[in-house]
């Protein structure tokens, strides 16, 4: 790696500018540079150098640091997750009406998930997708979901410890089971202690010495996990994600659980949101003399007035009717349109009744 350049030169402030300059120079280039929508591979490089850059700088602790110590002061102290992550308030007002995702989507794109990033992020297990087809009656009163998700769980001899059996892991020596070591620097006139994992137990404080025959150790079988959750009402098409609930790993975080719903359309009724639209066929008679009818609604049918004279397409209201708004209080309405039914097969007696009405007109 060549030498880190100054991060003041990076985003091209200086050590005067105000937080709000440095924060406004930072969001020009990250506009510019942001993987989304610079798709050159040393944008990506050089959003994270910017970005880096910026969360030093934004950070009055930090950069306090960095002013009077440079690079080493800062790494002295903190990881590189740290230095992100502390900063994530200021880079999520940048990015907030930026048109994508927050710290976290922004990051993930471009550290991936799987790490390779220093400390940033560590190997985490699968998501895995579930695809749900609900009713739109099922939408109206929210729904109960039973599912059965086929993943690693944790092995039945072992109870996921991954030990044989009367056996326990072993407290590393290394660290004394902390997991992580300490590591005190000297720095102008301040010492600096960082703390690393260690890695002979590969931060985990502890290592198998006789590892479960069943499992060989990773204290992880193939099983199926029973999952109980509720659809809430006014749910929408779309995917939704249950955190944690994904493929499981020996070491590491578990995945996430997408569930993918699809509402199904209705027979009679259209959605919009919280809205219902119906179609109410009605007779040349009835438009014309007007009427109170009942329609169908989420619930029960609900009495509707027709005006005398009502127009093809004229659209009636029924407040309230629609579906629940989604964790909100109230419901949307149902909108009723009328559509007029001209008879196509009249009979003879019919014919003559409305010629004489036609002539009335004339
Ligand atoms: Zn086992
Ligand atoms: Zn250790």
């Amino acid at each position: 790696m060549s030498a880190k350049r100054d991060y003041y030169e990076v985003l091209g402030v200086t050590k005067s500018d105000s937080a709000d300059a440095i924060k406004s120079q930072y969001r020009k280039l990250a506009l510019k540079f942001h993987p989304d929508r610079n798709k050159s591979p040393e944008a990506a490089e050089h959003f994270k150098e910017i970005s880096e850059a910026y969360a030093v700088l934004s950070d009055s602790e930090k950069k306090k640091l960095y002013d009077q110590y440079g690079h080493a002061g800062v790494e002295g102290r903190y990881s590189t997750e740290d230095i992100f992550s502390g900063a994530r308030g200021n880079f999520d007002e940048v990015f907030s009406n930026f048109g994508s995702g927050g710290f976290d989507s922004i990051f993930e794109s471009l550290f991936g998930r799987g790490g390779g990033f220093g400390g940033f992020s560590r190997q985490r297990g699968q998501d895995l997708l579930h695809e749900v087809s609900v009713s739109l009656d099922d939408v109206f009163r929210g729904k109960k979901l039973d599912i059965d998700v086929k993943k690693n769980i944790d092995c039945n001899d072992c109870h996921g410890s991954g030990c044989a059996p009367g056996t326990k892991p072993e407290t590393c020596p290394s660290c004394r089971g902390q997991g992580q070591v300490r590591v005190t620097r000297n720095m102008g006139f301040s010492t600096f202690v960082t703390v690393q994992p260690c890695s002979k137990c590969n931060g985990e404080g502890s290592f198998i010495s006789k590892p479960c025959s069943a499992c060989k150790g990773s204290g992880k079988t193939r099983g199926t996990k029973h999952l109980s959750f509720d659809l809430p009402a006014g749910i929408d098409s779309g995917d939704y994600v249950i955190n944690g609930e994904g493929e499981s790993i020996p070491h590491g975080p578990s995945g996430d659980l997408i569930i993918r719903v699809r509402v199904m359309p209705h027979q009679h009724f259209k959605r919009d949101g919280a809205d219902i639209f119906y179609d109410a066929k009605i007779s040349i008679v009835d438009a014309s003399l007007g009427k109170t009818i009942e329609v169908p609604t989420l619930e029960k049918p609900e009495k509707i007035k027709i005006e005398e004279g009502t127009q093809p397409n004229t659209i009636s209201k029924i407040k309230g009717k629609g579906l629940p708004h989604m964790g909100a209080r109230g419901r949307g309405d149902q909108y009723v349109r009328f559509v007029i039914d001209i008879p196509t097969k009249l009979n003879k007696q019919q014919k003559e009744l409305l010629e004489k009405l036609g002539q009335t007109f004339d």
